[in-house]
Order: C-alpha cells, then sequence, then structure tokens
C-alpha cells in the first residue's frame, strides 16, 4: 500500500508546547507522504500526542485509548502510537500492558516516518531519546500552516528545576535552548507570511541562554522586537527566580511585546513553596512583584496555583490566600494536588491531604479569584483599547473577538471575516470575570 493511502488521525491534549509540536509532527509526516483525516472508519495510523503533567489528564488519554481499542477488537485495522509526555514517562509500559503498537517521546519526532513503518510492519516500536537538537533545526521548513496569524516559535525546551510535583524535567529532559540563527530565520518566515502575533515557548521561556552567542532571554526579546515591530511578541511559561529586571525594561520599552506576564507562584506559603522545591519564598515573590508593577505599570499577571500539597495545613492555604489578596492577579490557573509517579512528591512525601479538604480550599482559591477577575477587569470600562482580532465568538457569529496587549479577551459586535488578523481600538463598556465587552471604534 503506497504511503498516501494511509491515513493518520493526530489527537493532541496538553499545553502550548504539545500544540507546537503537533504542528510540527503534522509537517513531518505529510512530508513523509502520509495523509491525515479526522473518520476513524478509514484510519490506519492513530497517534495521541499526550499530557502528563495531572492525573485528570492522563485519565482523559487512558479513556481515549480504551475507544480507540473498542475499534480494534470490533476489526478495524490500525496502529496506534502514543507520543509526548506520557510516552516518556510510562515507555514499555504502554505496550505491554496497555497494548499500543508505537511510543515515541518528545524528543524524536524527526523519526516518526521510520518509526510508524516498523510499527506498521508488526514490530512494537518505541523511541524516548531527549534529544532535541534535530527536531529544532529543521522546525521551520516542517512546520505546518494551520493559521499564520498566531503562532508559536518554541525558543527552548525542558527544564533543570525538578520542582518537586513535576513530572516535565523527566519527561522532557534537560533545558536545552533553540540555535538563535534558526529562531531568527523562523520569525523572518512568520514575517513573511503575514504573522502578526508571535509567542515565544518553553517550559522555562525565561531561562533561555544561547552560549555561543551569550545571548539572554532579555537579549533575545529585544533582538525580536526590533527585528519585527509590527508584530506582537508574548511568551511563556516563566520561572519567577529567571524573572530579571532586564527583561522587564525590555518589556516596558517596546510597545510590541505584549504587557501579560504569566509568573506561576504555586502556594503563598514559604514553607510549602521549600517543599515544592520553587527555589523562592513569598516574600521574595512579592518583592519581584512589586518590582514588575514599577518597571509596567500597565502589566496583567496572571499565574499558577496548586493547593493541597503534602503537609500544607491551613495557616499554609490562608497564606496562599492572603497572597491573592495581596497581589490581586488579572486571573489564575487553579488545581489541586495529586500524585505523579516518578516525581520526588510522590517518592518522598506522603499525600495527607484528604480530598475533601483539597476540594474545599480549590473552591476558596476559585472564588477568590473569579471576583479579583471581576474587579480587575472592571478597572478597563470606559478605557479605550487596541485589540488584535481572533475571530468569530463561539457563541454568535455576529460577534468577533480579540485580545488586548494585557491578554484580556475583548468581544464586540462586528460580523465581518475581512477584520480577522487585524488591530482596532475598542472602547470597553461591560466585564465579566473572564471578558471585556466594548464598542469598535472603526
Ligand atoms: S519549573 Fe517546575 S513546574 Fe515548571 S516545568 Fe520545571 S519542574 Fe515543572
Amino acid at each position: 500500500m503506497l504511503k498516501k493511502d494511509l491515513k493518520v488521525i493526530l489527537e493532541t491534549y496538553g499545553c502550548q508546547m504539545n500544540i507546537s509540536d503537533s504542528e510540527t509532527i503534522i509537517a513531518i509526516i505529510q512530508t513523509a507522504g502520509y495523509r491525515f483525516t479526522k473518520n476513524i472508519m478509514e484510519a490506519s495510523i492513530i497517534l495521541i500526542n499526550t499530557c502528563s503533567i495531572r492525573e485528570n489528564a492522563e485519565k482523559k488519554i487512558f479513556s481515549r485509548l480504551q475507544y480507540f481499542q473498542s475499534f480494534k477488537k470490533k476489526g478495524y485495522k490500525f496502529i496506534i502510537g502514543l507520543l509526548g509526555c506520557m510516552a516518556q514517562r510510562m515507555k514499555e509500559t504502554l505496550i505491554k500492558e496497555y497494548y499500543v503498537d508505537l511510543v515515541v517521546g518528545p524528543g524524536s519526532y524527526l523519526m516518526l516516518p521510520t518509526l510508524i513503518e516498523l510499527a506498521i510492519n508488526g514490530e512494537k516500536t518505541i523511541n524516548t531519546n531527549l534529544s532535541y537538537d534535530e527536531l529544532y533545526r529543521t522546525i521551520v521548513s516542517l512546520k505546518s500552516q494551520k493559521t499564520n496569524i498566531f503562532r508559536f516559535v518554541p525558543i527552548m525546551s525542558g527544564c533543570n528545576n525538578f520542582c518537586s510535583y513535576c513530572i516535565v524535567p523527566y519527561t522532557r529532559g534537560k533545558e536545552k535552548s533553540r540555535d538563535l540563527k534558526n529562531i531568527i530565520n523562523e520569525i523572518q518566515i512568520l514575517k513573511k507570511i503575514g504573522c502578526k502575533e508571535i509567542t515565544l515557548l518553553g517550559q522555562n521561556v525565561n531561562s533561555f541562554f544561547n552560549k555561543k552567542d551569550s545571548i539572554y532571554f532579555h537579549n533575545l526579546l529585544e533582538l525580536i522586537a526590533l527585528m519585527v515591530p509590527d508584530i506582537r511578541i508574548r511568551f511563556t511559561t516563566s520561572h519567577p527566580k529567571d524573572m530579571s529586571d532586564k527583561t522587564l525594561e525590555i518589556i516596558a520599552k517596546y510597545d510590541n511585546i505584549c504587557k501579560h506576564i504569566h509568573l506561576p507562584v504555586q502556594s503563598g506559603s514559604s514553607k510549602i513553596l521549600r517543599a515544592m522545591n520553587r527555589k523562592y519564598t513569598r516574600e521574595w515573590y512579592l518583592q519581584l512583584i512589586s518590582s514588575i508593577r514599577n518597571i509596567i505599570p500597565e502589566i496583567s499577571i496572571s499565574t499558577d496555583l496548586l493547593c493541597g500539597f503534602p503537609s500544607e495545613t491551613e495557616l499554609d492555604h490562608q497564606k496562599t490566600i492572603s497572597l491573592m489578596r495581596e497581589i490581586k492577579f488579572d486571573s489564575a490557573f487553579t488545581f489541586k494536588y495529586s500524585e505523579r509517579p516518578g516525581t520526588y512528591a510522590a517518592k518522598y512525601l506522603s499525600d495527607n491531604i484528604p480530598e475533601i479538604i483539597k476540594i474545599k480550599r480549590l473552591n476558596e482559591i476559585v472564588d477568590l479569584q473569579l471576583r479579583t477577575s471581576l474587579l480587575r477587569n472592571k478597572e478597563h470600562i470606559g478605557k479605550t483599547t487596541e485589540i488584535l482580532i481572533e475571530g468569530f465568538s463561539k457563541r454568535s457569529k455576529e460577534n468577533l473577538f480579540g485580545r488586548t496587549s494585557q491578554n484580556k479577551l475583548v468581544f464586540f459586535k462586528k460580523n465581518d471575516q475581512q477584520y480577522i488578523g487585524n488591530k482596532i481600538m475598542i472602547k470597553i463598556e461591560k466585564a465579566s470575570a473572564t471578558a471585556l465587552f466594548g464598542k469598535s471604534l472603526i
């Protein structure tokens, strides 16, 4: 059978890094001659790009796996491949216990065509080598152009921090910064194809360091800001310990660098932060927020909060609540702790907070954040702000939506497709906890 007759389903779960990896995977497979489908009846290869960061993410993937296996039992002939972080974490177990045909970690995607062929020929195939170098070298030419307006640009991968609850350093390996020449080359291409917003990606994006040219993250940001003054620049995810004043000054200096920082704090208790191995204290983080707001007054700050970590007392939890009250984050991703096999916390710390307490604490955090986000958003009412239009609202084709530099979602009445990808000024009239609503000034 010819490769073009073999169709692939690719499902993606997890973070922006996985979405970006999937774009690369699509292009690698297309270049090798395979075609894509959404129809399981005509698929020969099913690939699931997985996420391991939370227990729930893995549960979802196991249930997808069961769903696809049920078709196999009915006689459908296809191979199933697991890619990404779960592949890296579980390796052979996926083949031995879950009857997966192909297991490929995030560092081996360039070998996918060969690995798929082996699996099609009946060989259970596994490759979890963690070198990203090859993938990054060719990423530009292989990228699948899903949308040209908003694009992710990976600049580094991996993590050296080993937060005690996190599986990423084990699934993505050590920090590796991408070659400067390749980043610049990719951005030049994005400029040519009409890209309007670039998000620089990395597990620890602000620890980017190019040894060869002695380029730090703030140097790279400035270089890109100057190179593409008409393109908006975002970056995620930053570690607080790597957020330097120099980076803050560059964000403040250039209009095209968006005034939004996602800065996961996780807990407001220094005792818990130490147990999490976060490498900063509550006081240090508060000081950092104050510097950020001094240097970039119009900044919006979002965060991640994790409750119910081993040994978290009610007092520790209240410290998180008081930190939230003090900082007034614009928004937050909130989670309750679940053990991730293979991490330091799973090996050495007892998951000793009852589920009912975790849920109660999480609800308090969510509740407070919703009220704070609403207040933060209401501050924009009556103001005029620039947004970059992303598309139609899911609820009504009469409304378009876009984002401010501060990453606030804005909906407004207009039903004309031609505005997508353009910047316009909006007068904000209403606010909810999750979005702003306004009137376009065109
Ligand atoms: S900084 Fe911590 S939470 Fe973030 S990827 Fe690294 S180990 Fe995980």
